[in-house]
């Protein structure tokens, strides 16, 4: 019987990265890659997940090494792009739009997922992994005693070779979550449904306004990750290199309920009441060979109990969990998730006992699913609030590149000692980084229903505020271990100082309270909701205004603001 050192179930671009990964860093490790698929994947309409963001692409880059590939076939991206609620939506100047009008320093990518696995595929196996297409893992016999059996069915035989790891990368199919029951439902339940139809399709083409075009440079709009929002859905337009365009629907059942758009014909009617623009421009594209495929799914999130065990086993992927596709975070889990099981498996076979490593990369992996649930959980009942989002899109921009990309960047997640500084202690910046997040997302539910306003013809870029330019600019920069765990407390002082002055602005418009409140950020809520806390205005963590960070927050506050004024 054949024997492997890893032996991947699924060969999509979670199991493929992986193997790349572990190939980088020990070129003689024995990796075999099963891949149920019987060909090279299409160009375009291949696999959902084409929109790159910071962290994500650094892994890609930097990690994995593509950059030279992702320069040349694949498109650079010109960051998110929104267009909010309008009562003009045939008129696609007229919305608010937020999204960068400059050049961006840190790169992102909009990858065509046919091309990009093909590309994976050859350099996985250049670099000496044995890969097998029309190999489906029909079985999985776990026994770290014996070794572990794994068994696919190809050209109509089964065959079972022996390995010391399993990488479970099935994707959807999760191998091993069902096998061994260790499914966990995830609370937060929408649908979506995407297409790909051929050829370029650029926004800016969208109106005859030249002021409104020429506002960014010829092109920029098309590399951006447009979305469409209103009450309970988001549209995508996402540019492909292989000049096709994407286009997704996903939505809150609560509002948009799923068989209003499960079917290309539906999700085109769907169009003609939600966005009446995008029907107009891309429903003759869709006719006849234009519609290159329409998929769906529903309820795509799910979680899990479990990913690295020290029976040698492991989930990557989408086989472990999944949350939402909001801000285009999927490649950035699967950098992670690759980066931990990587870390264990190139220990494990370097003799050293990973016993500690595994219980704490899976409880650090599960947390920060967990702490990232608030981020999408009920927050579709949120877009079609300008006001609500433009601020909430801002804050968790803010955190994300304050904290995670930063310490992914600097290989973080891998190091103990900056693990347990950061994470241990129950005040630690970790934590409170997590409730911090919390605290500003149940903030954004709350300030709902005193929210309503639709605004138009106003542009909003994130790198006006001078918060976001510095955590973006800063991601790449490396540290050591002790700089690294300064610079994030630093950044935590920046986010708390961030969600005061966001607070002072709502609080002011809800409650009436005083424009310069000193207020603990860790209280923050308009008292509401049900177990509503009473605010900390006196303690020592109280914070009074920080005239720079109330400067950039005025960038995004839509209303004429009270004056400042000391409470
Ligand atoms: C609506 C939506 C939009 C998204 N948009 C983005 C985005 O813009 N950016 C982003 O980064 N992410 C996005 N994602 C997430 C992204 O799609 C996933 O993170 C990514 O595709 C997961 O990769 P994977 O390798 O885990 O799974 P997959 O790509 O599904 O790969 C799993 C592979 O396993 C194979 N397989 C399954 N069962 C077996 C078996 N028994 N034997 C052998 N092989 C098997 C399958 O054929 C497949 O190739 C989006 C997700 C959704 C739902």
């Amino acid at each position: 019987m054949q024997q492997y050192d890893v032996v991947v179930l699924g060969g999509g671009l979670a199991g493929l990265t992986l193997s790349l990964q572990l190939k980088n860093a020990k070129p003689d490790l024995s990796i075999l890659v099963l891949e149920r698929r019987e060909n090279e994947a299409t160009t375009a309409a291949h696999k959902v997940g084409e929109s790159t963001v910071e962290l994500g692409t650094h892994y890609l880059r930097e990690v994995l090494g593509i950059k030279d590939y992702l320069e040349e076939h694949e498109l650079p991206k010109h960051g998110l792009r929104f267009f909010f609620k309008s009562h003009t939506k045939d008129d696609i100047a007229s919305r608010v739009e937020l999204g960068p009008r400059l050049r961006l320093p840190v790169p992102s990518h909009q990858l065509d997922r046919g091309t990009l696995e093909n590309y994976l595929m050859w350099l996985t196996q250049e670099k000496g992994t044995d890969l097998l297409l029309g190999a489906k893992v029909s079985n999985v016999d776990l026994s770290v005693e014996a070794g572990h059996q794994v068994s696919y069915i190809k050209g109509g035989e089964e065959v079972t070779v022996k390995c010391r790891w399993v990488a479970d990368a099935s994707g959807r199919a999760s191998v091993l979550k069902r096998k061994l029951k260790f499914q966990k439902p995830m609370e937060h339940h929408t649908n979506a449904a995407w297409w790909r139809l051929k050829g370029v399709i650029d926004i800016d083409d969208w109106t005859d306004n030249k002021e409104w075009q020429s506002f960014l440079e010829p092109g920029l709009r098309y590399l951006s990750t447009v979305h469409f929002m209103d009450s309970g859905y988001w549209l995508w337009v996402i540019p492909l290199g292989s000049k096709n365009t994407s286009i997704g629907i996903v939505a809150d059942p609560a509002v948009h309920p799923f068989e209003t758009f499960n079917t290309y014909e539906k999700a085109v009617e769907w169009m003609k009441q939600n966005e009446p623009l995008a029907y107009k421009m891309l429903e003759p594209l869709g006719q006849g060979e234009g519609l290159l495929d329409f998929k769906i799914l529903k309820h795509y999130a799910h979680h899990t109990e479990r990913i690295y065990s020290t029976d040698r086993w492991a989930t990557t992927g989408e086989s472990g969990p999944f949350l939402d596709p909001l801000y285009s975070p999927g490649t950035d889990f699967i950098a992670m998730n690759n980066s931990w099981l990587s870390d264990l498996i190139l220990r494990d076979m370097a003799g050293e006992d990973i016993t500690g490593r595994v219980s704490i990369y899976e409880q650090s992996h599960i947390a920060l699913v967990d702490s990232w649930i608030p981020v999408y959980q009920n927050k579709y009942l949120l877009m079609g609030n300008t006001q609500i989002m433009v601020i909430k899109i801002f804050w968790d921009w803010a955190s994300y590149w304050a904290v995670p990309s930063h310490l992914f960047a600097n290989k973080a997640f891998t190091n103990l000692r900056i693990l347990k500084d950061l994470f241990a202690a129950p005040n630690s910046p970790g934590r409170k980084f997590g409730r911090l997040h919390k605290v500003m997302q149940d903030l954004f539910l709350e300030w709902l229903p005193f929210e309503n306003r639709i605004f138009s013809n106003r542009y909003i870029d994130p790198f006006d505020l001078a918060v976001l330019r510095k955590f973006q600019e800063e991601i790449e920069i490396q540290r050591g271990p002790t700089e690294i765990i300064e610079q994030i407390e630093k950044n935590m002082c920046i986010l708390e100082q961030f969600a005061v002055a966001i607070f002072r602005l709502v609080s002011a418009e809800v409650n009436g309270t005083a424009p310069g409140i000193k207020v603990n950020p860790y209280t923050i809520n308009l008292g509401k909701s049900e177990n509503a806390m009473q605010l900390d205005t006196e303690s020592p963590e109280a914070i009074a205004p920080d005239p720079s960070i109330t400067k950039d927050v005025d960038v995004m506050w839509f209303y004429p603001k009270a004056a400042m004024t000391t409470a």
